[in-house]
């Protein structure tokens, strides 16, 4: 029997991520990246190149039956070249949509999903359009922004100009700014028929624009319902196939959605040892046309990322039942390098559980 053979644009940790939960599933995959040494090209088979180089993607397209990423700023151009040779799941047209925060938001729009109010800047002249808005607001590059990058707080016409300016004076939106109680996210899987499932609201917190921790279930019934009527509608109309994620803010007034990610998803990790079937599995599943697993939770799940440097090995690995994830990074500060899972049966456990290890990581996050 031929094994099944997943292509993966990127081999970062996501990469890696999926390459290790593929195996016990009997699944190959090769990842396309530009260094052998990158942290999926240390668990799995790799090509070589440029992620949006059209020769370099046909490479990882002769070697696989699908095409699927875990990184969505590659170059659409790169992954339509591969059109008619072989299926890429999610659809170019998706990735388009989630590299753009205008065109995301005027997706949202057109689906009726609220987000925080904003104006386009394309020149400094624009700045002072961002009046209406209110200060503070955050300038945002429409594209190539993460984790915090291409992002700046600012507090008057003038410091905004400057700050698009100090961006590369590149098409960019300014945004209200959105006072949120807390910040929470959906992931959404759809199949090759159309099927869905979704695993619950997690409650993500962020420090310094990067993701510090998650915890999950965020118990919400009718959020969970509302957030899972929006990444319906955004599933259906992108023809989607794979994990989606949706970022909200959660406000006094309901959910307000930030962004969407056409991958799995850091929010998501709690998911390998909190729910039945990982957000990693169920995107393979889904590429692959597969039935899709049981998205439910096993309990109460947290995740806290591993910043800069690990911490000491044998110091982590004593804390009862943390599930430790080493990406194969060298350190530096603010890169994530890896993560750390508790889970419990009882969430006011799993908090007592979680400030020894909570403790440890900050002393060692740089
Ligand atoms: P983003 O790259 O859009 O996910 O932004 C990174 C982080 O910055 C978010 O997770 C929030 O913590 C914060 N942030 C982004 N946009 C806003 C906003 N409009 N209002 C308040 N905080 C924001």
């Amino acid at each position: 029997m031929t094994r099944p053979r997943v292509g993966i644009v990127g081999a970062g940790q996501l990469g890696r991520m999926l390459a290790l939960a593929g195996y016990p599933l009997g699944i190959d995959c090769t990842l396309l990246d530009t260094s052998s040494d990158a942290p999926g090209a240390q668990v799995a088979d790799a090509v070589l190149g440029e992620l949006d180089d059209p020769a370099a993607l046909a490479r990882l397209a002769e070697r696989v039956d699908v095409v699927t990423l875990e990184i969505e700023n590659v170059a659409v151009g790169g992954l339509e070249s591969l059109h008619g040779r072989i299926e890429v799941f999610p659809p170019p047209a998706a990735v388009a949509a989630a590299q753009d925060r205008l065109a995301e938001k005027a997706l949202f729009h057109s689906l009726g999903i609220p987000t925080a109010a904003f104006v386009t800047i394309d020149s400094a002249a624009d700045a002072a359009a961002a009046e209406r808005l209110g200060w503070p607001a955050i300038l945002k590059t429409r594209r190539m922004g993460y984790d915090g990058r291409g992002q700046r707080v600012v507090d008057s016409t003038a410091a905004l100009a400057a700050a698009w300016r100090e961006l590369g004076g590149v098409p960019s939106i300014a945004e209200a700014f959105v006072a949120f109680e807390r910040e929470v996210s959906l992931i959404g899987v759809q199949g090759a028929r159309g099927e869905r499932v979704f695993y619950p609201l997690a409650e993500n917190v962020h420090r310094g624009g990067i993701l510090a921790s998650t915890i999950a279930p965020y118990d919400d019934l009718g959020l969970q319902r509302q957030a899972e009527t929006w990444l319906t509608g955004i599933m259906t109309t992108l023809q989607y196939r794979g994990v989606l994620t949706v970022e909200f803010f959660h406000t006094k007034r309901g959910l307000v959605a930030n962004e969407m990610a056409p991958r799995v998803h850091n929010s998501g990790h709690w998911t390998i040892e909190g729910a039945v079937t990982s957000q990693f599995e169920n995107h393979l599943r889904a590429v692959l046309g597969w039935p899709l697993g049981d998205p439910s939770a096993r309990g109460h799940a947290a995740m806290l990322n591993l910043l800069g440097r690990l911490p000491l090995r044998d110091t982590m690995l004593r804390v009862a039942g943390a599930h430790l994830h080493d990406y194969g990074k060298s350190p530096r500060p603010g890169r994530k390098v890896g993560h750390c899972t508790l889970v419990d049966s009882e969430r006011a456990r799993l908090l007592e559980r979680l400030e020894p290890l909570r403790d440890l990581v900050l002393r060692s996050n740089q």
